[in-house]
């Protein structure tokens, strides 16, 4: 029997050897060290240190230098009975100039929508999605499921769909909802909650009347219908300052 008992004590050694071992490893905590770790913590919460890496989502220009010419909020445009809620923010280009990523992210569509025209949609972490409308084109080379860089030319600034002139309608969508984009663009976010979602989804009550330099195709028959209606019930056939600038943008147009 003595071999038997000469195995087993073999076998109680090795296992001893493997625990021994096992505690040995760096970085791992036995059950004797865990009481440490929640100073740890609190240590790192009085020091609220700068957190490293890069930010979770850094947001540029779509077309660096064009400005803004018409912001996120609620608009009545000159054929329209009602406002109605913008929702993005126009950036006035040159037809052809490059669109571009306004942060890291992966195209999620693209294709011709309606009132849009030719689009573009990018994907970022936190659940936002980028949308730019009204384009001349796409870049051929930007498929759905593509990661793109930010800064990354994508499209080109085109005149398509329902528009008043070469511009750049740009979204920023939460899960689908549009938001303001104003408080993204040209910031950069540490965390994902850091992201201003809720701010930015604050629609102020105030309606502002849009005047444009052009009325769009499908809209001048509306138009002249819509101002026609106005003289008319007018006696001297005197139109209100909106829609006097509304006349002289469709006859620009007509040119
Ligand atoms: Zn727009």
């Amino acid at each position: 029997m003595s071999w038997a008992l000469a195995l087993l004590g073999a076998c109680i050694l090795a296992l001893a050897v493997i625990a021994v071992a096992h505690a040995a490893l760096p970085g791992e905590i036995g059950p004797g060290q865990a009481q440490a770790a929640p100073m740890v913590e609190e240590i790192a919460d009085e020091a609220s240190p700068e957190p490293e890496g890069p930010p979770f989502l850094a947001f540029g220009e779509p077309v660096p230098g064009r400005k803004i010419i018409s912001p996120w909020g609620l608009r009545k445009l000159p054929w329209e009975d009602h406002g109605r809620l913008h929702e993005g923010v126009d950036i006035a280009a040159d037809a052809g100039a490059k669109v571009l990523a306004v942060a890291d992210g992966v195209v999620v569509g693209r294709g011709v929508a309606g009132g849009y025209g030719t689009y573009i949609e990018v994907k970022h972490p936190g659940g936002l999605t980028s949308f730019y409308a009204h384009l001349g084109s796409v870049e051929r080379k930007m498929r759905v499921g593509r990661a793109v860089a930010a800064g990354t030319p994508i499209a080109r600034i085109g005149n398509g769909g329902t528009s008043t002139g070469p511009h750049l309608h740009l979204e920023i969508r939460n899960g689908g909802d549009p938001i303001n984009p104003i408080l993204f663009l040209n910031r950069r976010f540490a965390t994902a909650d850091d992201l201003p979602v809720e701010m930015a989804e604050t629609v102020s009550p105030r309606v502002r009347l849009a005047t444009v330099s052009t009325i769009p195709e499908s809209k001048r028959a509306l138009m002249a219908a819509k101002i026609a209606k106005a003289k008319a019930k007018n006696r001297r056939g005197r139109l209100p300052p909106d829609l006097r600038l509304a006349q002289l943008a469709l006859q620009r147009s007509a040119d």
